[in-house]
């Protein structure tokens, strides 16, 4: 089986650097399964085409597995592992290419950062629910999708199409992310599983889904193939993708793959409740200028600009590749003159003081103080409310007393969380800033309300006096 990625970003051969992989050698690396070999067919200024190839050792997976759970069934032996782009690829390409899927590379970090045209072919993947679904998974992540159904057999046509497709995505898109997304994706086109799940695929599929996999308008669909038939690991994903973005609570029971590729009928849900809510405590203060501090990719951001009282917006955030998909998700490039100049982007650190901050009305900071060290909150207090000092500011954190609701979740929302405060030590921590920085708090709750566990949101609105 085959995947080939060619780019004709100049000099392409620059694609060598970002994969660490040479392109005049020819590298093999063993796994469990057989042997993944790289090489370039074509490497030129250009066009540079990487390969990785795989070939599977069947004789060595049936022993592998018959250790541990027997199986004397043909289709171990007899079976498509070979010769389609199964999740075993997905396996075999994390581990080959697992600097570049970081996203790390010393000689060329800023093309590492940037979006290149690629060009990603797999002559044989198992696509259950054929090329649509292959459509359906990749064109919201920019790729522009040519997916043809493989005749089952040339000489019969009547027999029809085969499961699987011949695929190839083309766009502009950061090489890190194209191999995340494909980490990710062709386990969940690929019918059989092969791997055990642990707790900690949900870590994996989080890792690899970030910054994408929250917006996905199929992530449901997305979550529950990849977790396969694990009813509680599927919950606890998308409780956490939840966090990120838009699960309803109604996403959170189990569902078949079946019930979720049917459209879903929503509540409304906890991620843009919480936009409702600060949106609301904004307009409450009459605020004409706003920065959104930690704005993330950008969705509160395309909420302010869509909301012609505020005059001047502002987004900042410690991750340039956030601050990418944010100036997409706006168009930035698409903007007129006169919206461009009401809306700045901006890359900064909320813990060191930034005149950038300053001359806002208002600055939210949405479940942003949970992701830094409790070592450096006094840092960015200083720097929000001593030293910005906007007239309101609005924080949102998770309720960490509501997260016994979150059925089968262990440990906090989301890996990157440094903490989540219960009710009490979000009104010490609001009550502490309040006065040390000479504001008003106002707290109050954002979600549907549990009698016993409050909301799953705690927000806080502070007022300069
Ligand atoms: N406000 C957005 C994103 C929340 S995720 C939303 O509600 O959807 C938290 C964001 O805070 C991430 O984008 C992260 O990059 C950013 N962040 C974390 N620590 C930061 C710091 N010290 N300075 C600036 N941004 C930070």
């Amino acid at each position: 089986m085959l995947l080939s990625i060619t780019t004709t970003h100049t000099p392409a051969t620059d694609l060598g650097h970002l994969l660490h992989k040479h392109p005049d050698r020819v590298q093999r690396f063993t796994q469990s399964f057989g042997v993944a070999t790289v090489f370039y067919p074509e490497a030129s200024d250009e066009r540079c085409i990487a390969t990785l190839m795989l070939e599977i050792d069947p004789v060595r997976m049936a022993r592998s597995r018959s250790r541990t759970s027997p199986d004397f069934s043909l289709a171990q032996y007899v079976n498509d592992r070979s010769y389609a782009a199964s999740s075993l690829l997905a396996v075999a390409l994390a581990d080959v290419f697992s600097t570049a899927r970081s996203g790390r590379c010393t000689s060329r970090q800023e093309l590492a950062d940037s979006a290149i045209p690629l060009q990603l072919r797999l002559p044989v993947l198992p696509c259950r629910g054929g090329p649509e679904i292959a459509r359906r998974v990749f064109e919201p992540l920019g790729w522009q999708v040519d997916a043809e159904p493989i005749a089952l057999d040339d000489a019969f046509p009547e027999w029809g199409q085969s499961r699987y497709v011949h695929l190839q995505l083309t766009g502009t898109i950061r090489l890190a992310d194209a191999l995340s997304q494909l980490h990710v994706l062709l386990p969940v086109l690929d019918e059989s599983k092969h791997y055990w799940q642990g707790p900690d695929e949900v870590d994996k599929l989080l890792r690899s889904g970030g910054g994408w996999l929250a917006d996905h308008p199929d992530r449901d669909l997305i979550t529950h193939r990849y977790l396969g038939r694990h009813g509680a690991l599927t919950r606890v994903a998308l409780a956490r993708l939840a966090e990120l973005d838009d699960a309803t609570e109604e996403a959170l029971e189990p569902a078949d793959d079946e019930e979720a590729l049917q459209p879903q009928e929503r509540r409304v849900p906890l991620n843009a409740q919480r936009h409702d809510a600060v949106l609301d405590a904004l307009e409450a203060a009459g605020a004409a200028s706003v920065i959104d501090l930690g704005c993330g990719p950008g969705q509160f951001l395309q909420r302010l600009v869509g909301t012609p009282a505020f005059t001047r917006i502002a987004g900042s955030d410690v991750s340039t590749r956030s601050l990418q998909y944010a100036a997409r998700r706006l168009r930035l490039d698409r903007m007129s003159e006169r919206q461009t100049a009401r809306v700045t982007l901006f890359q900064g650190a909320l813990t060191y003081e930034d005149p950038r901050f300053a001359g806002y009305d208002a600055a939210v900071l949405m479940e942003v103080i949970e992701h830094v060290d409790p070592s450096r909150l006094p840092a960015l207090e200083r720097v929000v409310f001593g030293a910005a000092t906007p007239g309101t500011v609005v924080v949102t954190t998770p309720n960490r007393d509501y997260n016994v609701r979150y059925e089968s979740l262990r440990g906090l929302r989301h890996p990157d969380h440094r903490f989540e405060w219960d009710r009490a030590e979000f009104a010490a921590w609001t009550a502490a800033v309040a006065t040390a920085y000479g504001y008003a708090v106002q707290l109050r709750g954002v979600g549907d309300a549990d009698p016993e566990f409050g909301a799953p949101t705690q927000l806080a609105v502070f007022t300069r006096v």
